[in-house]
């Protein structure tokens, strides 16, 4: 008979107590025996105790041990739960009552002081069924009373849990990294914390840490996805917020924070940052908390194709190549479709640059209606031919199928995709020219003139 105590639960706190216990030990989950478990208890207990760490307790197991102000004891009390946890594992068997793994039996019935969000023993009234607790055998709810470990502090706590055991490896060793830091130190400052107090920035920055990691196992094509957990156990306002990264996202967020696009990823998600006087800013500090359009966007599905573009400066932030990379993996357009409106634009450039005329650029960039941009397209049109170009514009089936697919209400993206293209093309051109704002005001005065 297998002798394995963990395999992957898919209970996000077992799951990430079971990684933070083979942070500790350098091992992988199956590999775990009860020698594993008993040798960390005591570390563990005493880190605990600590002050910061008892501080970050009381918003994850209230009235343990070491939260509860009437046990004097405190560390002989907790160890001794522990011990009893582990002495009563068995090994994973076929079914059980424990609603985490399934695989063993429940003895004893988990309240919140053992396992985050659960009940509150004979504080029942907000329970399904009244019951006390949830059913989580031993070994499960062991695992539990090491996620503190991995936990990422920003006001409440972040727990990460993700369905590839890579991510949960390589978040478990760098969080046990701090912690081991803060022992050899001497330095506890409790749960990890880098400072962050807004929880949708601080879990792309965590994303961010996982994707740059040496080790880079493959993440982007096993389409992999990541859950965040922001929670308080806190006895009087226990709260719950779920933030899903679905797979495209996360392969996008890959390709953005590579070496090679990072820098021009950091200034996409710089315009997203509301309320911040940039001129004042002298360190990240002063605005990584503050409300993130851009993450705000791909958390809700939300378009960020407008920050790829700096109007002001005439600039496509990114280059074609990382746009594209957002259009086809999260905004899952058609390759035909990004194709087409990039030579589209490819062709105004041309256009614009070899008949020496900024006015159409202008008049691109402003044209506020489906009808004015279709308007202005059908004259650049008529423009070409009396030039004498060769080929249209484009063909009607791209016109239709992927210009305007949906006419009125996808008409702008692709007016923001197009002048995107045309900035990246022309922008030396375009500066050269002064950016001749003036230059166009003036044209218009005397055109107005003579009328
Ligand atoms: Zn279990």
């Amino acid at each position: 008979m297998s002798e394995v105590i963990y395999d992957f639960t898919g209970n996000p706190f077992v799951d990430a107590g079971i990684w933070a216990i083979c942070g500790l030990v350098k091992k992988k989950p199956d590999e775990l025996d009860k020698n594993d478990l008993k040798s960390v208890l005591s570390d563990v207990v005493q880190l605990y105790l600590t002050k910061k760490w008892s501080k970050n307790m009381y918003s994850i197991f209230p009235n343990n041990p070491v939260t509860n102000p009437s046990v004097k004891n405190k560390e002989e009390r907790y160890l001794k739960i522990l011990n009893q946890l582990v002495d009563e594992i068995t090994p994973l068997g076929n079914s059980g009552s424990c609603i985490s793994c399934g695989r063993r039996n429940m003895l004893q019935r988990s309240g919140k002081d053992r396992i985050p969000l659960t009940g509150s023993k004979r504080m029942v009234n907000y329970f399904s069924f009244g019951a006390d607790g949830a059913d989580y055998c031993p070994a499960c709810a062991l695992a539990v009373q090491f996620t503190p470990l991995v936990f990422y502090a920003c006001v409440n706590l972040l727990l990460v849990h993700s369905n590839s055991e890579k991510i949960m490896k390589i978040w478990s060793q760098k969080a046990i990294k701090n912690v081991r830091k803060q022992i050899s130190s001497g330095n506890y400052t409790g749960c990890f914390d880098e400072g962050y107090k807004n929880q949708k920035n601080a879990l792309f920055h965590i994303i961010e840490l996982i994707q740059k990691l040496k080790e880079r196992p493959d993440l982007k094509k096993n389409n992999l996805s990541i859950n965040f957990y922001y929670f308080t156990n806190y006895i009087q306002n226990p709260d719950l917020e779920i933030y899903h990264i679905p797979a495209p996202v996360f392969n996008f967020l890959y390709d953005a924070n590579d070496i090679g696009n990072y820098e021009n990823w950091m200034r996409i998600v710089r315009k997203g940052y509301r309320y911040v006087n940039w001129e004042k800013v002298k360190e990240e500090n002063e605005y990584k908390n503050n409300p993130n359009t851009v993450y705000d966007n791909l958390l809700i599905g939300k378009s960020i194709i407008g920050f790829f573009i700096d109007r002001k400066n005439k600039e496509a932030i990114g280059g074609w190549d990382l746009l594209g990379h957002y259009l086809e993996e999260v905004r899952n357009m058609d390759e035909k479709r990004i194709e087409t409106i990039k030579k589209v634009g490819d062709e105004l450039a041309e256009y614009i640059k070899d008949s020496d005329d900024i006015k159409t650029l202008k008049k691109l960039e402003t044209a506020n209606n489906y009808r004015n941009y279709r308007n202005l397209l059908r004259i650049i049109i008529k423009k070409r031919i009396e030039n004498g170009a060769e080929n249209p514009l484009f063909s009607f089936d791209d016109y239709v199928n992927h210009l305007f697919p949906e006419g009125n209400l996808t008409w702008r993206e692709t007016q923001d995709l197009i002048l995107f293209r045309i900035y990246e093309v022309l922008h030396d051109w375009i500066i050269q020219q002064g950016i001749s704002e003036k230059l166009i005001i003036e044209e218009e005065e005397e055109e107005a003139e003579n009328v």
